[in-house]
């Protein structure tokens, strides 16, 4: 069949076969590589899994691709680098499906990613059931609001609008013009020059709001009018007269919304207007005769904003015929069920086609990507996948276990990078890299059959592979509460009127299947109101830059909670997350964690800089001094082409060292400054042993298992998970005393088991010392080891948002219906 020859037109002998890979720390690595099965790459953290499977298999793939476009087309597509790699055989195209969030436009969806949202718009436009006043036919592009031909009027597609009235600019009607009854204008300077000039043209200011005549209130509230006059100054005998300008509270409330570039200004103003779905399209930003069409009753905006396992049941009847649906319904509809059925395999059926993707996991990204793969038709292709279990409950590894193998099945092979002992368990093939990070890496350990790495005594995967020779969870003495935080009344997306308690003093798991509202929970809801108590007014709140420096500014007390209890022990609030820790070349380890503030000082302290009067400032890379000037200290030079942003090249002037050639002649124990940004952290802890501020430092970034980072990596090519483990070392770095609260994320997204034993001794250090830790998780060797455990479900979206379980994990363990319970037993002793 078509699928066999293609494949078989790859030269070969359906094998990859890479020759002297040396990306990265990988060592001259040689391996084959099996196509047509599903191929699992391991290793610690660091070991060079991603070098093998991204840098040099992907890269070279990608590398030929953009060699056979056109040259003018080239441009248009970001193309990555060059692998270090001798040859590689037997290499068909390649697709990466990396873990990115969705790119920050609001305007994508569920549906758009999915490219659900054509079919829908098809269907509509060629099935629906049109008024019978309609003009005709629409097209599809008339069923979406990112569109000329769709959009709404009124809000031009957004589905919001700002309403301003009486109501929302006038909270006491009791109180005078002069006393402040417009609430909605500005305060001080700004409110009182507003107010006189409302004298000068004639208005009474004294007299209550609510007696003043109709006329007179719209004129001052909503007139587009902007007369001006001159004003003398009532409250300043000195002051000179000036020419005044009117502006009616609505226009100033949407022009300080339309203009204002400070967030905290617009903020205040939000509080004068109605924020709402658009009353002309309700809020799916279409327009009017497009919302007029229906498909079993409903209109596009209704199913857009269905669950897809909502939206599944009203096609079903109509793919059955049983409505006297049409041929073309039948047909279209079959087709959207069919890929939504996909969906609703992978666990993603709580989402709704109009759900925007920057408000998506990296995880549920990935899997709504790897779907739509599934119809792309393409086959012969090397699919490389970055963690899909990521965000994954164990119990949903095993359908995208199916979609995986189903990718393979229509002729594809699939390689993933992976640390879920449940996928590599049902992989075809394992390529297990290592044995440890960084120089301690790099080779491969073994390339075969999954089930023959039990015979690899060097490799750590082995270890946590096979689960029958694996103990259970090691765990000490369960801690004990010191206190509960008690949040009453929680409603937001899933969570409706929940009532939680969160244990202090010990180390929390949140689990519970993908949607079920872990992260609802606990990165928005908790943060949140720890964050409230602990700065009711954050100091970095109003600056109004409308002249009035006695504004108040309240916070908008969003109604989440309805009460909360036991925040008075916690005094800190620490979110560690998986979000860069910068982003340019110029933040790295070294500045971010503040060590290489002890080690410019330690430069500065040497006679050679003594004598030439450098100062520490001379040593640093980000002010002029010591810095190259060429590159300005980063050691990069941007290649400026348009359509390639993020392009750097190592820079001309001074090779990549940052530093003029005079600051680079100053040398400690026999190194220079960029030589020692040059050493992994584990070098640098012997080369800095008498630096004791910077070797704490180090200390704990090994302690968290980034010994073999380098002190000037860029902080563009660290992962998100060696990004949260600087920000936790940073944390463990700084013996603070009080009471923190810790809220982690997946913290174990990126890690080796071997790293998530590292990870855990971490946690247990910051619980020991008198804090507070929760962590949303799947892995179970974490759940095991908390003290406490909140499951979370029964399901994702409406059909989750409760607490299944809570209690120790020996108690969730034996809850009769958790879906977490099954999996958590496994890992007790
Ligand atoms: P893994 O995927 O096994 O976690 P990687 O392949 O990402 O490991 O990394 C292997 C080694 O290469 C690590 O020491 C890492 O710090 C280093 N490394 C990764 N990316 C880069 C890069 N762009 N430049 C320099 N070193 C890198
Ligand atoms: P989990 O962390 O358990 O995967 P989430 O807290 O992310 O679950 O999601 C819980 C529910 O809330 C899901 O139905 C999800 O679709 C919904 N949800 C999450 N974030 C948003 C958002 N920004 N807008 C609308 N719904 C959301
Ligand atoms: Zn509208
Ligand atoms: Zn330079």
């Amino acid at each position: 069949n078509a699928n066999q020859s293609a494949i078989s037109s790859v030269p070969g002998d359906g094998f990859v076969r890479v020759r002297g890979a040396r990306e990265n720390n990988l060592r001259n690595v040689d391996v084959d590589v099996p196509r047509d099965a599903i191929v699992a790459f391991t290793g610690v953290s660091g070991s060079g899994k991603s070098s093998l499977a991204f840098g040099t298999i992907f890269a070279e793939a990608q590398r030929r691709f953009f060699e056979s476009v056109a040259p003018y087309a080239r441009r248009l597509i970001a193309q990555g680098h060059t692998p270090h790699v001798d040859e590689i055989t037997g290499l068909p195209p390649a697709v990466a499906l990396q873990q990115r969030r969705g790119t920050p436009s609001s305007r994508s969806s569920v549906g758009t990613v999915t490219t659900l949202s054509n079919s829908m718009r098809m269907m509509y436009s060629r099935a629906g059931i049109y008024p019978a006043d309609a003009a005709g036919r629409l097209e599809s592009d008339s069923f979406s609001p990112n569109t000329a031909m769709g959009a709404c009027p009124r809000c031009h597609g957004l589905g919001m609008a700002h309403t301003v009235s009486e109501a929302s600019m006038v909270l006491d009607a009791t109180l005078s013009i002069r006393e402040g009854a417009i609430t909605a204008w500005p305060g001080a300077w700004q409110g009182k020059n507003l107010r006189d000039i409302v004298a000068v043209l004639g208005y009474d200011i004294d007299r209550p709001w609510q007696d003043l005549s109709r006329a007179d209130r719209d004129w001052i509230l909503f007139t587009e009018e902007q007369p001006v006059v001159e004003v003398v100054p009532q409250r300043d005998r000195i002051a000179k007269p000036y020419q005044g300008r009117f502006w009616s509270a609505k226009s100033f409330v949407l022009h300080t919304l339309a203009d204002s570039k400070s967030p905290n200004v617009r903020q205040r103003v939000l509080r004068y207007v109605d924020t709402g779905p658009c009353p002309l399209c309700g809020g799916s930003g279409l327009k009017p005769d497009a919302l007029a069409v229906t498909v079993s009753g409903y209109s596009i905006a209704v199913l857009n904003a269905l669950p897809m396992t909502a939206l599944a049941e009203v096609l079903r009847p109509i793919v059955s015929g049983g409505l006297g649906s049409s041929e073309v319904a039948i047909t279209l509809a079959g087709d959207l069920l069919r890929r939504i059925d996909v969906l609703l395999e992978l666990g993603l059926g709580y989402l709704a086609l109009g759900r925007s993707t920057p408000t998506l996991s990296p995880g549920e990204m990935q899997r709504l990507r790897i779907a739509t793969q599934l119809r792309s038709g393409l086959f012969g292709v090397i699919y490389v996948l970055d963690e899909p279990s990521a965000g994954l409950h164990p119990a949903d590894a095993e359908p995208l276990l199916l979609v995986l193998e189903q990718l393979k099945l229509s002729g594809n092979s699939v390689f993933v990078v992976e640390h879920n002992m449940d996928v590599v368990g049902r992989a075809d093939w394992v390529v297990d890299v290592g044995p440890r990070a960084g120089e301690g890496g790099g080779e491969v350990l073994y390339s075969g059959p999954t089930a023959g790495l039990a015979e690899v005594e060097t490799s750590i995967t082995r270890q946590y592979l096979f689960l029958a020779d694996r103990e259970p969870v090691v765990r000490g003495e369960l801690r004990h509460p010191l206190g509960w935080v008690g949040l009453t009344g929680i409603t937001r997306h899933n969570l409706q009127g929940l009532d939680a308690e969160i244990p202090l003093g010990v180390l929390t798991a949140v689990t519970g299947v993908s949607g079920s509202g872990k992260s609802t929970l606990v990165s928005q809801v908790l943060a949140e109101a720890v964050g409230r108590h602990l700065h009711p007014e954050p100091d970095d709140v109003p600056v109004l830059d409308l002249g009035d420096p006695d504004a108040e500014v309240e916070f908008e007390e969003r109604l989440t909670v309805a009460e909360v209890t036991g925040l008075e022990a916690i005094d800190r609030l620490v979110q560690v997350d998986q979000k860069p820790i910068g982003r340019t070349p110029r933040s790295n380890l070294a500045t971010y964690t503040g060590l290489f503030d002890a080690v410019r000082a330690t430069f500065a302290a040497t006679d050679e800089a003594e004598a030439r009067g450098f100062t520490a400032s001379r040593f640093s890379f980000n002010v002029a001094g010591g810095r190259c000037e060429t590159c300005l200290g980063e050691g990069f030079v941007a290649v400026g082409l348009l359509f390639l942003p993020g392009s750097y090249a190592p820079c001309p002037q001074c090779g990549g060292s940052r530093y003029n050639p005079e600051t680079l002649e100053v040398t400690y124990r026999g190194k220079n400054i960029a030589e020692v940004l040059g050493l992994t952290v584990d070098a640098a802890l012997v080369f800095l042993t008498d630096v004791a501020v910077a070797a704490r430092s180090l200390e704990t970034l090994r302690e968290v298992g980034l010994g073999y980072l380098r002190l000037g990596q860029p902080a563009t090519e660290l992962s998100g998970g060696e990004a949260q483990r600087i920000k936790l070392a940073t944390e463990l770095q700084r013996a603070r005393r009080g009471h923190t609260l810790y809220l982690l994320d997946e913290p174990t997204t990126g890690l080796h088991p071997a790293d998530v034993e590292l990870l855990m001794q971490q946690l247990g250090r910051l619980v020991d010392a008198g804090n507070t830790v929760v962590v949303v998780e799947h892995e179970m060797d974490v759940v095991a080891a908390a003290d406490w455990v909140i499951d979370l479900g029964p399901s994702g979206g409406d059909q989750g948002g409760r607490i299944v379980a809570a209690g120790t994990p020996a108690t969730v363990a034996a809850h009769p219906t958790s879906r977490t319970a099954p999996y958590l037993q496994r890992r007790l002793a």
